[in-house]
């Protein structure tokens, strides 16, 4: 057996991606790992339930052997054996985030030679989360350059806090793809706007509308409001896409009681003006999301706006398990160049 990795869980970032990233490359490489000091870095530190999910559903496809996976557990170890694809469920309870379940165990089940499906459920739309949408849209596509095919429908959103969501996915094994080399976003297609709402009055769902054509320059009719009937708890996601020849970008922002709509519009907006404002290919949350899949594969270039402490976090994760490290270039002052290999 190959020897035991030990991670500190505070270095850098000290949050819960550690954990993730150290989930997924642990099960692709074979190799075990122990972790203390987990989510050191966070205001309530150690296994929160949607990260014992998250190790959870990776020692059941992985057939791990597992000690230290109790809720405020600081410390884990993870031995797993052979990955098995199949028809997986997983529920993670309230509404931890489906989506970065989905990132933990993706890596793995698509490096194996049979199709797996998934049922997961939670939530889907989850302030410091990626949103369904943008999984969808602009993580997925990415992937599938990569040569790695996956579909994934929102069957129900869940919102936080009361989440009750459901995505369903299918993995298709890794074809032989070549690396992501992809230094310039392509013409600009098109940028849409788009407010997600359930239960609430819709009011809000107006005054965001209204500021985000002001701070957009479309006009109130050109932003899509969906209303949900389905989803258990109240909710509101403003969301922008844009999209470019060679990537999709999606911003988010999330009312929340208290938030005023106007704010929860702004913030949405500012996002994607800064977006915007850059030529980069990715915005600092697909950088971060890149780097390990990327990192599997081999060899991989590309743009992003920004360098952040999550994704140098990330880089330091996948140089211990991989031996492999990245290269990063500043270009300009929102341009940053990212590679290995
Ligand atoms: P904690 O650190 O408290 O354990 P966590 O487990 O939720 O929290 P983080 O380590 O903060 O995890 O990682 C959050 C992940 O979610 C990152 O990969 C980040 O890119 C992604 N993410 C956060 N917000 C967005 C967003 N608006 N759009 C897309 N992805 C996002």
């Amino acid at each position: 057996m190959m020897n035991r990795l030990t991670i500190d869980g505070s270095l850098g970032e000290g949050g819960g991606q550690i954990l993730r990233s150290a989930l997924s490359l642990s099960l692709i490489t074979g190799r075990p790992f122990k972790i203390d000091n987990i989510r050191k870095g966070r205001e309530r530190p150690g296994l929160l339930r949607q990260h014992l999910a998250s190790v959870q559903a990776a020692a059941q496809i992985g057939n791990a052997q597992v000690t230290g996976d109790e809720l405020g557990s600081l410390s884990l170890s993870f031995t797993p054996e052979q990955i098995k694809a199949g028809d997986y469920s997983f529920s993670i309870g309230t509404a931890g985030s489906c989506t970065l379940l989905l990132q933990t165990i993706l890596p793995a089940l698509a490096s194996v030679s049979e199709i797996s499906t998934l049922t997961l459920k939670g939530g889907t739309h989850n302030p410091f989360a990626p949103p369904f949408d943008f999984v969808a849209k602009t993580f997925l596509p990415m992937l599938a350059r990569l040569g790695t095919r996956v579909d994934a429908s929102l069957i129900r959103p869940g919102f936080y806090p009361a989440g009750g969501g459901e995505i369903k996915v299918r993995i298709e094994p890794n074809a032989i793809g070549t690396g992501l080399e992809v230094l310039e976003r392509g013409d600009f297609v098109s940028a849409k706007g788009r407010i997600l709402f359930a239960n609430l009055a819709f009011h809000i769902v107006e005054r965001e509308r209204k500021i985000m054509a002001k701070a957009m320059g479309w006009s109130e009719d050109e932003i899509q409001l969906e209303q949900r009937t389905d989803s258990t708890g109240p909710g509101n996601a403003v969301l922008i896409e844009i999209e470019s020849a060679n990537v999709t970008e999606v911003f988010v922002a999330f009312g929340e009681r208290g938030r005023a709509a106007e704010k929860v519009a702004a913030d949405a907006c500012k996002q994607a003006r800064n977006y915007l404002a850059s030529t980069a290919v990715a915005g600092e949350y697909l950088a971060d999301q890149l780097l390990l899949p990327i990192a599997l594969k081999g060899t991989g270039r590309f743009t992003a706006t920004r360098l952040s402490r999550h994704s140098t976090t990330n880089m330091e994760i996948i140089r211990l398990f991989l031996e492999r490290s990245f290269r990063s270039e500043q270009k300009d002052r929102n341009l940053w160049q990212i590679e290995i290999g």
